[in-house]
């Protein structure tokens, strides 16, 4: 057994590392943390990025940031922001900044999240394509909408559909290439996919599934787009919403075990000792998909960043995280936990015409997984179906007018 820890150091001043650093010190921690961060600011909140902040990006949601700059001053957490973590020294125990300084440290935790991908086009580096990921980056996209401008965002994901519900909510004129044939295939099933592109439509979206992007057109600014197929949109800006690759590089040169992020066990620690790791880049076996993921979402890197910390101070409980993702398009508010693609059967209450209806996924009775479209007090009831491995009777789940707590007492 290795000595108690006296300092730790985080690096990724996200979600993840400042729940960890924060979990450190409400649960006893009396050493050094140190929370590394190349981005300006203390961590904050991904999720209004997309929506709130491209729609009024000049008022700050209150709770965009985890905690201001004198909590952390208060917590006796040192904030280390705006340079690089460029290399782990694991002899050493050390990590080496891109400034020239160093820190030293008893255990590291790698929060190194996810870079958002590029894509290898013509015109890809024209001052007005823009990527989605950090505060800076929202900024930016929210200065190119304007009532009348082209946008076309490449990718019909869960960042590249709020992109475009928010773009043609401030009145631009809005298409979507997605490459698969339907959209948020990563995270929900066909059907739902196809009630999301129906949605979109109706609000004006040019939403075109099977669509990829060839060209970005223009000089010294975006003019247009070429698609795989050969039509040309006009464009003023244009936003690549085609998913994250994980920030798994440093973990990889220090010789820490990485296959699509890096390998955790069910306590967060790495292939190395006193080394741990979570959020978007830690790849995690989760016993809710019966297999290894990285999960990106809130949610996991707020829980999974704390049981990390809890880790490091001697915590044996496993992680445990049922997946769960929300997103906020138009008038539609859509949660999923679970697994909801992999079921045996859908069994759907109310009706998707109403714009309130959910889906509970089951198979062999037993409900993996729960979606629900503006029905967000269902899915507390799902989410217990799920954890409880319940098989409810599924002619009472499709019933809109039923009791779901009667529901789940009756399965318990
Ligand atoms: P995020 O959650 O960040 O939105 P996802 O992986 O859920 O990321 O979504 C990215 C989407 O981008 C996927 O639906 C994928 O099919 C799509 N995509 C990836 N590459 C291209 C491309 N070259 N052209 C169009 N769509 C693409």
């Amino acid at each position: 057994m290795s000595a108690a820890p006296k300092s730790v150091a985080i690096i990724g001043a996200n979600l993840a590392g400042g729940w960890a650093a924060d979990t450190l010190r409400q649960k006893g921690f009396e050493g050094e943390i140190i929370l590394i961060g190349e981005e300006p600011d203390p961590p904050y909140e991904r999720p209004p990025l997309s929506k709130d902040l491209l729609l009024h990006p000049d008022e700050m949601p209150k709770t965009l940031f985890l905690h201001d700059l004198d909590y952390y001053a208060q917590q006796r957490i040192e904030l280390r922001l705006g340079v690089r973590a460029s290399r782990i020294d694991l002899r050493g125990k050390r990590v080496e900044l891109a400034d020239g300084g160093h820190v030293n440290a008893d255990r590291i935790m790698l929060c190194t999240g996810g870079a958002a991908r590029s894509l290898p086009v013509p015109g890809a580096d024209l001052p007005q394509v823009h990527c989605l990921r950090s505060l800076a980056d929202s900024r930016a996209i929210a200065a190119g909408l304007a009532p009348g401008k082209s946008v076309v965002v490449v990718g019909g994901g869960v960042i590249g559909l709020e992109v475009a519900a928010s773009a043609a909510r401030k009145g631009c004129a809005v298409s979507v290439l997605e490459a698969a044939p339907a959209l948020m295939s990563r995270v929900v099933t066909p059907e739902i996919g196809q009630f999301l592109l129906q949605c979109h439509r109706a609000e004006g979206v040019d939403i075109r599934p099977g669509e990829g992007i060839a060209a970005i057109l223009g000089e010294s600014g975006v003019q247009a787009v070429d698609t795989g197929s050969g039509a040309r949109i006009d464009a003023d800006i244009v936003v690549l919403g085609v998913g994250i690759d994980p920030a798994d590089d440093l973990a990889r040169q220090a010789g820490i075990a990485t296959d699509n992020g890096i390998i955790v066990d069910a306590h967060c620690r790495t292939s190395v000792a006193e080394v741990y790791a979570a959020g978007d880049v830690a790849n995690q076996p989760n016993p809710y998909l019966g297999g290894r993921v990285r999960l990106e979402n809130v949610q996991n890197a707020q829980n999974q960043g704390a049981a990390a910390a809890e880790a490091i101070l001697g915590s044996t409980t496993a992680f445990e995280e049922l997946p769960y993702f929300w997103t906020d398009q138009f008038d539609l508010n859509v949660q999923a936990a679970g697994d909801t693609r992999h079921a045996e059967q859908a069994i759907t209450r109310g009706a998707l015409e109403s714009h309130a209806f959910s889906v509970f996924y089951l198979t062999q009775g037993k409900v993996q997984g729960v979606l629900t479209v503006n029905q967000p007090k269902d899915m507390a009831h799902g989410r217990r179906m799920i954890m409880r491995h319940l098989c409810p009777d599924p002619a009472a789940l499709a019933d809109p007018d039923s009791d779901l707590r009667q529901i789940v007492k009756a399965a318990s």
